[in-house]
């Protein structure tokens, strides 16, 4: 009898957590890494996978994703692929609903740990946009019974006064349920006035702060400035905030009008600003035209960004209500906040994410593969931001690290390439040279979520939040 399932042999394993950064084989048993050495005995295992020449990190986890909820113009849970394609291997959704999120993983999931927040939007997913505090309660504790890990909150879509924003965050930290803020409220904008906001809402309080570079767009100050003030924010708390950065472009909004044909998210009004555009629906015509904005889409059972005549005709097809993406994320914004380290040497923003999924702007591993080739990150830096960190966010002590007896969850990389080539989850390929292999995946829940998850069908694990790094020290 073989003692390992499989080694995967002679890649560079970069494992931050146990200072691995070198050649090394890699066995895996039952799901689990057995042994890493730089000479394992390829007699003693069923099956060897030959990684010379490739990087082997710790599964490629991303914090911030929209696999769930519903778009107009195409099905979210196509995300599941794309992700796994991008070499995925743990996603938490930023936008949906347990249950949008359960049925896409049963039809087209790829074979991913997969949790997600329960997005708050007034008339949709809650009743009203001002609920007190009783009702705070109850929305927090159905979400997470439902199967959500927490709430995400869109306030650049649908702001909340900050009173209720606080009121929101601090029942969230009560529960010790997880909180994501797209910033944004009825006083601030989806801006740096939206973080400059920020340490007043939470308090002595706990918060993820969604993707930070998307605040810093140069909207009030130079955007190296906006950059510099956001940092300088962030660590003056820094116990109260977990954080992310996504490093691609396209950003995605909605073009939704109202009555008047004036643009109601102040996303999308903050872009078409950037360049001067009215922001009304024939602003966003405009921008079109220009090649500024463009129309998502499903195509051919993908999600692409499509311009001029076709983006056009959507838009007034679907009477504005329409999503679009505009080039307004600055690389080089993204490169200072992702490189940014504190005095102590640690990282101001935790995570690498893609805000993508559905999105199609799964790039997380090939821009930071290369801040890597550039100088700016260190390997075992990258695989600090792409899943040790986020395997911390979310309270997932076997994942983010090779060691012996963790979940063998690999990300391969190509270094040449600069891109996965191949993911691992529980030592099974979900993705081999960009054809994804997997199907369904492991749902990711909080005990109050148990019931839900032995419903749905699928295998799931139970996080515990509150050793989360969200939580971590937390007393309140
Ligand atoms: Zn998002």
């Amino acid at each position: 009898m073989p003692e390992y399932d499989v080694i995967l042999a002679g890649g560079h394993v970069l494992d931050p957590r146990n200072r691995l950064d070198g050649r090394m084989d890699l066995a895996i048993s039952g799901g689990k890494v057995e042994r890493v050495e730089p000479e394992i005995d390829h007699d003693l295992a069923s099956e060897v996978v030959d990684v010379s020449g490739k990087w082997l990190m710790p599964g490629m986890i991303d914090t911030h994703v929209h696999v769930a909820g519903s778009h107009s113009t195409w099905d979210p849970a196509l995300g599941y692929r794309m992700l796994a394609a991008a070499g995925t291997t743990t996603a938490i959704d930023f936008g949906g609903t347990p249950e949008t999120l359960i049925d896409g993983m049963q039809r087209m999931g790829s074979g991913m740990n997969v949790g997600g927040l329960y997005v708050m939007v007034p008339g949709q997913t809650i009743p009203r946009d001002d609920p007190p505090p009783a009702e705070v309660r109850r929305i927090v504790s159905e979400a997470v019974s439902r199967g959500a890990l927490g709430i995400k909150m869109i306030g650049g879509y649908y702001p909340f006064t900050p009173e209720v924003t606080a009121t929101i965050i601090a029942e969230c930290n009560r529960q010790r349920a997880y909180i994501g803020f797209h910033l944004g409220t009825k006083e601030s904008g989806s801006r740096l006035d939206g973080l400059r906001e920020v340490p007043a809402l939470v308090g002595n309080g706990r918060l993820h702060v969604a993707h930070v570079n998307a605040y810093c767009r140069g909207s009030i100050k130079r955007p190296v400035e906006e950059c510099e003030e956001a940092i300088q924010i962030l660590t003056a708390r820094r116990e109260h905030y977990v954080s992310e950065v996504h490093q691609a472009v396209p950003n995605g909004t909605s073009g939704r009008c109202d009555l008047h044909g004036n643009v109601e998210a102040d996303v999308a009004r903050n872009c078409l600003k950037l360049r001067n555009y009215p922001t009304t629906a024939d602003g966003i015509r405009q921008a079109i035209k220009d090649g500024y904005a463009s129309v998502i889409r499903e195509k051919d059972h993908a999600v692409v960004y499509v311009g001029g005549r076709e983006a056009l005709a959507m838009f007034d097809e679907l009477e504005t209500d329409c999503p679009l993406s505009f080039p307004v994320n600055l690389p080089a914004t993204a490169f200072h906040l992702t490189t940014a380290k504190d005095r102590t040497g640690e990282f101001v923003v935790d995570a690498i994410a893609t805000d993508g999924g559905s999105h199609p702007r799964n790039i997380a591993i090939e821009s930071t593969m290369a801040l890597v080739k550039f100088g700016a990150l260190s390997p075992l830096e990258m695989a600090t931001k792409l899943s040790w960190n986020p395997a911390r966010m979310f309270a997932l002590p076997s994942k983010g690290h090779l060691g012996v007896g963790a979940d063998a969850d690999v990300t391969v990389i190509d270094p040449a390439a600069g891109k996965a080539t191949m993911a691992i989850v529980d030592g099974k390929p979900i993705m081999r040279d960009g054809r994804v292999l997997g199907s369904g995946g492991r749902l990711l829940v909080t005990e109050a979520g148990r019931k839900v998850a032995e419903a749905s069908g699928l295998p799931f694990q139970v996080l515990d939040l509150t050793s989360s790094k969200l939580y971590a020290g937390y007393g309140g």
